[in-house]
């Protein structure tokens, strides 16, 4: 049985210093559902101005301290109630996120479940000892402690809308900064409802502000602005490239999550039918959008046919549909221009000499005309130059790739510009090690894809980013560390002659 939640389209406004707020004269934004082309809501969209305002609502909130001096417990209940108010709408936001971004509702609910234990651990976290101390040569006690940055910057994507805003909010309120976020235009419903939780709750005014609309307009301003102390952006390489250069205005500190085209190798003497599970998984899941997706299955020569077969046999099963039928294994993509770019790349991979073995075609059927679906593709007969083997497609679209030994494995799991993630299939523990040791990526699996702890950090290598999400480090990220010499013997130096 299909959910669905009734509703009129919704208004998203922006939040500025603790009110919500309308645009200027802008026309607004249409927020459509991926599946169907429904219209689900209509969001205001800011202009500099409003970027200007929330910004100097969080620099007035940081410099009076209405967050950053509050206590660790008082900051943490805070975040606790934040989780529970998550938990509480879990079934509605799983059902908007799905909406909203097309992914199938049991991804939707991992996702809003995932936000809620972020705020738990960062809540935590926040409880936890930070400085240290260093015995020096001098009579004189060194210590570090952390401290808030200011007003943090925060942009994120589309792909995981609540779960990628969570991954920088909660930290980054955790560590007792302000904040300016903006999620992405194209998927600003749950963010929206968590800044609704942020309002009920009385989080202290200006703490947290959102402001909606254009990255080149709002996320270009925040990025400028010289109140921002720090920007954590999330999204696609380029951007990242232009951020790094906007930033520099005021030498802004950055943290960079960026595109991927992951390695995925599989070895001949790999538990088949596990690899070829987490093979589909690790390419199709969210309909290939995820940063770390394995969009490259590198595939040992002498099991590469049966590999192939089974696996083009499989992803023809695939159950593509909307995210809300329990059904759905597959979501649409989220929205024309990706789909139009995941078409524009098959025609590519094509004119290039790839044979596509599977998919290749967007689905027009009864019940799919009206969404952004495509089937799960994959090619084979690709060379290492091609652009489909270099450059992040962001769909359901494998690039197989074949090798004769590990150390032709390892050449080509590094030979592009990305270095997020990557995996190896092998029951050979010491081949397992040699091979990921030297994949020069940040996230890597063995036996297995995808999964991402909380606990643990999240980070690329190469040009997949700068700094780290998640786990500690994630925490880290978003706080300033200051030297304090704390002097035992209070007595002239006498350097000078009197
Ligand atoms: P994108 O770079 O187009 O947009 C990301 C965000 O940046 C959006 O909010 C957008 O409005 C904003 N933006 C766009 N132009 C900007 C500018 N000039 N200045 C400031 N902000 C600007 O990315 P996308 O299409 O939304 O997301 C897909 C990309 O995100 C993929 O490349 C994916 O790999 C990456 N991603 C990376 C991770 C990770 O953890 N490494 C996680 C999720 C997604």
């Amino acid at each position: 049985m299909m959910v669905k939640i009734k509703h009129k389209p919704f208004e998203l406004n922006m939040y500025i210093n603790g009110k919500w707020r309308g645009g200027e004269t802008n026309p607004k934004r249409k927020v459509i559902n991926p599946a169907n082309g429904e219209l689900i809501a209509e969001a205001v969209e800011g202009s500099v101005s409003d970027v200007k305002s929330a910004v100097q609502a969080a620099r007035v909130a940081f410099d009076n301290g209405v967050w950053s001096d509050l206590s660790p417990e008082e900051r943490a209940a805070y975040l606790f109630k934040v989780a529970d108010r998550i938990d509480e709408r879990h079934d509605e936001l799983a059902a908007l996120e799905t909406m909203d971004n097309g992914k199938p509702l049991r991804e939707s609910d991992y996702n809003i479940s995932s936000a809620a234990s972020c705020f738990r651990y960062y809540a935590g976290l926040v409880l936890a000892p930070h400085g240290k101390t260093y015995n020096v040569p001098d009579s004189v006690q060194a210590m570090v402690i952390r401290e808030p940055i200011g007003v943090c910057g925060l942009i994120v994507p589309w792909n995981f809308p609540l779960m990628m805003s969570v991954w920088k909010i909660a930290p980054a309120l955790a560590a007792g900064n302000t904040i300016v976020f903006k999620p992405s235009e194209v998927t600003p419903v749950t963010p929206t409802k968590l800044f609704k939780i942020f309002d009920e709750i009385g989080l202290p005014k200006g703490t947290a502000n959102m402001v909606l609309g254009a990255g080149e307009i709002i996320g270009n301003e925040i990025t400028v602005n010289h109140d921002v102390d720090m920007i954590s952006f999330t999204g696609g390489t380029d951007t990242g490239r232009h951020i790094m250069k906007a930033a520099s205005g005021n030498i802004k500190k950055i943290s960079l999550e960026l595109g991927g085209k992951s390695p995925n190798i599989i070895f001949a003497d790999a538990d088949f039918e596990t690899a070829l599970d987490y093979a589909l998984y690790g390419i199709y899941y969210g309909s290939g959008q995820v940063c770390s997706a394995g969009s490259r299955i590198l595939i040992e020569e002498s099991i590469q046919d049966k590999f192939i077969a089974r696996f083009v046999e499989r992803a023809n099963r695939i159950k593509v549909g909307p995210g809300n039928d329990p059904e759905t294994e597959m979501g649409p993509l989220v929205n024309q221009e990706q789909l139009d770019k995941v078409l524009k790349y098959i025609e590519i991979g094509q004119k290039e000499g790839a044979e596509l073995v599977c998919g290749g075609y967007r689905l027009t059927d009864h019940g799919y005309e009206k969404g952004f679906f495509i089937a799960p593709t994959a090619f084979i007969d690709t060379k290492p130059e091609m652009r489909i083997v270099q450059e992040e497609i962001f769909g359901p679209v494998a690039v197989f790739q074949t090798f004769k030994d590990e150390e032709e494995a390892v050449k080509l799991a590094n030979d592009t510009r990305y270095g997020l993630a990557g995996s190896v299939f092998t029951q050979d523990a010491g081949k397992a090690m040699r091979v990921i040791k030297k994949i020069r990526a940040g996230i890597t699996w063995v036996n297995s894809y995808h999964s991402a702890y909380i606990e643990a950090p999240w980070h690329g290598y190469k040009q997949s980013g700068i700094g780290f999400s998640l786990g500690v480090n994630g925490l880290d990220e978003f706080l300033e560390t200051k030297q304090i010499n704390f002097n035992l013997d209070v007595k002239p130096i006498n350097w000078f002659s009197k």
